[in-house]
C-alpha cells in the first residue's frame, strides 16, 4: 500500500509537472495584469496591448539606457508572408511573442531568436478590402489563460490555444452583414471578458462593443454607443437617453456611426472599462442629425461596468462632429498631481487637435489645450462646462451648404498610432501630426450599401500639379510631441518631414522610442528628446514598439511594414518618401550582432502609357469615378504606389487586362471585385483618367530630367 502510494505519487508528479507546463503557455490572468502595474511584477513582459490596463505602453526595463542605447544591435528579424500593413502591437508572455499581420494572420515566435513556433491564417476573403475603411490591418491580439483572441476583419472574433494555434471557438461579432462592419482593433480581456468592437463609420455602420466569455465564446452583454431605429425599440435606458440627442431619421438610416474601433482602458480600482468611441455616420450633421444635437455618443469617451456594460459616465470630446473627429484614440489611465494633489486621471490625443484631461472616476472634465499644430475648428476649449468652443465660420460647412479647408482633417491631429507615458517624466509621447480637409457637403445622403463609402460629404480633390502637391505635402507633416499632461503643454519636440508616423515606447532607462513613415526606428532621451539612436529599414512604420526581457535579456521590438489609411490615400503627400512595402518584425538587444536586410528603396520610374485618347469629358468622368471607387486605396488624384500599386504604372498587359481586374481576376490578391458598382463603360473612364495622369507623370519626370 504504502509502496503503491509512492508510485502515484511519482506518477502524479510527472503529470503534474506536464499539467503546470501546459498552463504555462499564455498564461494571463487579472491578477498577473493587475500586478504588472506596479513595476517591479512582469517587468519583462508586455500582458496586453498598452502592456497592463492603464495602456501607458511604459515599460519598467532600465538594462537599455540613454547611456547605452547606441549599443543596440539587431538580435533578430522575422519576415510577414505578406508584404502589407504592419498595425500590431506584439504581445509577450513569458519568453513568446504573439503578433499579426495583415487580413488577421496569427503569428506565435521564440521571443529570444524569433522561431516561427505557429501560426494561424483566419482566410480572410481578401476581396473584402472595399468593405473597410482603411486598409486590411490587424492592432494585435489578446492572451488570456492559455488562449490567444483575434479581432478577424472581416467580423469574426476568435480564441486560439496558445501552446498550438488551433482554433478553439469563433463568433461572428457583426450584428447586420449587408453593413460594413469590419475588425482591425486589439482585443482586450476584463474580468474573464473578451471586448471587441468594430469599424465601417465611413461606410454606414452603428457602432457597439461586445463582451464574450473568454473561455466559451459567450457573448455576455453588448453596449450600442448611438441609437438606433426607433421601430425596433430602445436596447437599454442609456439608448434612450442618448436618442433625444439626434434629429431626424437619417440618423439610424446612415447608421450613426460611433464605431468603437480602437480604443479601450481598463481601471481594476474603479472596476470601469474606457471605450472609445468613434465619428458618425454620415461624417456631414446636417445630413445625419439635421446640424442639431450633440449626437452621443459620437465622439466620445464612456465609462462602463465591465462584467454587465452598464452606462457610468461619459464625456464627449466633439458634440456633433462633422469632420471625423474620432474619440477613438488611445486612452491612458494615470495619477497625475492635480492641484498638487495625486488624481487619477484618463488621458487622451483625439483627433480634434485638444489633449484631455479627466477625472477617471466621474468623467469630470479637467482640462484641455491644443495640442495640434493648426486645429480651426475650435478656439478652445471652455473650461467651466468642458465643452468645445467651434468656430462656426471656420469649421461649420452643412448649414449654407459650402465647402470649407478645416485643420485638422479626418487624419486628426493624432490618429491611431499609440501614445505613451512615462511615470518618471510625467510626459506624454504623441505622434502628432498636421492635417487639413476640404469637407464639401453633398446634398443627399445615399443609401448605405456594401462595400461604398458615405461620408455626406465630396471625395477631396487634390492638386494634381507639382506646384499645388508640394505646397501640401509641406503641409502634411508630423511630430514627435513629449507632452506636459499637468502643465497642458509642449516641453519638446521631433519633426518628422511627413504625417502618420509610428506609435511610441517609453521606457524607465530615459527612453522614447519611434518608427517613422519615412522607413527610420529611432530612440529619443526620454527627457530631453535627444535623438541618441537610429535605424533605416525599408518600410515605414505605424505600429508601436514594446520591450521585454528573457532571461535578463532586454529586447526592443519593431513591427514595420506600411499600409493604412494615410500611404494608401495620401500619396499626394508621401510621394516622396523613399519606403516600399517590405513587412517586418525587428528586435533589437545591446550588442546584437544579427544583419540587417538590405535595405530597398523607392525608385522613380517613368510610366509608359497608351496614348491619350479619350475626351476630355470622359477623362473628366473618370477622374469623379475614380476618386468615388478607387481613391481610398489607390491615392487621391491618382499618387499612389507605396503600399498598393501605382495606377499610373500599369504597363500594356495590365491596361489589356483592365476590365479582367476591375471586375474580380486579382480578388485572390485584395483588389475587389466592382460588379454592381460600375458598368465596364465607366471603367474605361476611369482607365482614361489614369492614361492622363501617367502622362501628367511622364511630363514631370522628363521636365526635371530636363533641368
Ligand atoms: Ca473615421
Amino acid at each position: 500500500m504504502r509502496y503503491s502510494l509512492t508510485l502515484l505519487g511519482s506518477i502524479c508528479a510527472g503529470l503534474c509537472f506536464h499539467a503546470a507546463a501546459a498552463t504555462a503557455i499564455g498564461n494571463v490572468n487579472a491578477k498577473r495584469l493587475i500586478a504588472a502595474e506596479a513595476s517591479a511584477n512582469d517587468a519583462g513582459n508586455w500582458l496586453s496591448t498598452g502592456r497592463t490596463y492603464s495602456e501607458q505602453r511604459f515599460s519598467p526595463l532600465e538594462k537599455i539606457t540613454d547611456k547605452n542605447v547606441d549599443q543596440l544591435g539587431l538580435a533578430w528579424q522575422f519576415k510577414y508572408d505578406l508584404d502589407r500593413v504592419v498595425q500590431a502591437t506584439p504581445i509577450v508572455v513569458d519568453g513568446v511573442l504573439y503578433t499579426t499581420g495583415a487580413y488577421s494572420m496569427v503569428y506565435a515566435l521564440d521571443a529570444t531568436n524569433g522561431k516561427l513556433l505557429w501560426k494561424y491564417d483566419p482566410k480572410v476573403y481578401r476581396g473584402i478590402q472595399a468593405s473597410g475603411c482603411c486598409d486590411a490591418g490587424n492592432r494585435g491580439v489578446a492572451v488570456w489563460e492559455g488562449k490567444v483572441y483575434v479581432g478577424v476583419y472581416d467580423g469574426r472574433l476568435e480564441a486560439l490555444d496558445a501552446r498550438t494555434g488551433k482554433k478553439l471557438w469563433s463568433v461572428d461579432t457583426v450584428i447586420d452583414p449587408e453593413r460594413n462592419y469590419t475588425i482591425t482593433g486589439a482585443p482586450r480581456v476584463v474580468r474573464g471578458k473578451v471586448i471587441i468592437g468594430n469599424g465601417g463609420a465611413e461606410l454606414g455602420v452603428r457602432g457597439y462593443v461586445t463582451a464574450y466569455d473568454a473561455k466559451t465564446g459567450k457573448q455576455v452583454w453588448r453596449f450600442f454607443t448611438v441609437p438606433g431605429d426607433p421601430a425596433k425599440g430602445d436596447e437599454t435606458d442609456t439608448i434612450t437617453m442618448i436618442r433625444t440627442t439626434w434629429f431626424g431619421d437619417q440618423y439610424w438610416i446612415q447608421g450613426g456611426g460611433g464605431t468603437a474601433w480602437n480604443a479601450f482602458a481598463y481601471d481594476p480600482e474603479l472596476d470601469l472599462l474606457y471605450i472609445g468611441v468613434g465619428n458618425g455616420s454620415t461624417w456631414n450633421y446636417g445630413l445625419r442629425s439635421e446640424g442639431k444635437g450633440d449626437n452621443l455618443f459620437l465622439s466620445s469617451i464612456v465609462a462602463v461596468k465591465p462584467d454587465t456594460g452598464k452606462y457610468v459616465w461619459h464625456y464627449q470630446t466633439t458634440p456633433g462632429d462633422s469632420w471625423d473627429y474620432t474619440a477613438t484614440q488611445d486612452i491612458i489611465v494615470a495619477t497625475l498631481p492635480i492641484d498638487s494633489k495625486p488624481r487619477k486621471v484618463v488621458m487622451q490625443a483625439p483627433k480634434n487637435g485638444f489633449f484631455y484631461v479627466l477625472d477617471a472616476a466621474t468623467g469630470q472634465f479637467i482640462s484641455a489645450e491644443k495640442f495640434g499644430s493648426i486645429v480651426t475648428w475650435a478656439k478652445g476649449i471652455d473650461k467651466t462646462t468642458g465643452r468645445p468652443i467651434i468656430d462656426k465660420e471656420a469649421a461649420d460647412y452643412w448649414t449654407e451648404g459650402k465647402g470649407k479647408t478645416v485643420f485638422p482633417g479626418s487624419q486628426g491631429a493624432h490618429n491611431w498610432h499609440p501614445m505613451s507615458f512615462s511615470p518618471r517624466t510625467g510626459l506624454v509621447y504623441i505622434p502628432q501630426h498636421t492635417t487639413a480637409e476640404h469637407y464639401a457637403p453633398l446634398r443627399k445622403a445615399g443609401k448605405p450599401q456594401k462595400g461604398v463609402w458615405n461620408l455626406g460629404i465630396e471625395v477631396p480633390a487634390v492638386p494634381e500639379d507639382k506646384a499645388g502637391r508640394d505646397e501640401l505635402a509641406k503641409l502634411f507633416t508630423g511630430k514627435l510631441q513629449a507632452w506636459d499632461p499637468v502643465q497642458q503643454k509642449e516641453i519638446w519636440s521631433v519633426p518628422y518631414p511627413i504625417m502618420s508616423n509610428g506609435g511610441t515606447l517609453a521606457t524607465a532607462g530615459n527612453l522614447v522610442f519611434q518608427g517613422t513613415s519615412i522607413g527610420t526606428l529611432n530612440a529619443y532621451a526620454a527627457d530631453t528628446g535627444k535623438a541618441l539612436w537610429q535605424r533605416q529599414v525599408s518600410s515605414a512604420v505605424v505600429a508601436g514598439p514594446i520591450s521585454y526581457a528573457v532571461k535578463g535579456e532586454q529586447y526592443i521590438a519593431f513591427n514595420v511594414g506600411i499600409g493604412g489609411a494615410f500611404p494608401l490615400a495620401f500619396g499626394v503627400v508621401g510621394e516622396r518618401s523613399p519606403v516600399v512595402p517590405d513587412s517586418r518584425l525587428f528586435v533589437f538587444k545591446l550588442g546584437g550582432t544579427a544583419v540587417m536586410p538590405e535595405l530597398k528603396r523607392q525608385t522613380v520610374r517613368m510610366p509608359s502609357p497608351p496614348p491619350m485618347t479619350a475626351s476630355a469629358a470622359d477623362v473628366a468622368t473618370g477622374s469623379a469615378l475614380y476618386g468615388d471607387n478607387c481613391a481610398v486605396c489607390h491615392g487621391l488624384g491618382a499618387y499612389g504606389g507605396h503600399a498598393l500599386p501605382d495606377l499610373r504604372h500599369l504597363t500594356a498587359d495590365k491596361h489589356a487586362q483592365f476590365q479582367l481586374i476591375v471586375y474580380g481576376a486579382r480578388a485572390h490578391l485584395g483588389m475587389p471585385p466592382f460588379g454592381g458598382r460600375l458598368e465596364p463603360a465607366d471603367s474605361e473612364k476611369i482607365r482614361a483618367y489614369l492614361i492622363k495622369r501617367a502622362h501628367d507623370l511622364k511630363n514631370e519626370l522628363s521636365a526635371e530630367v530636363a533641368k
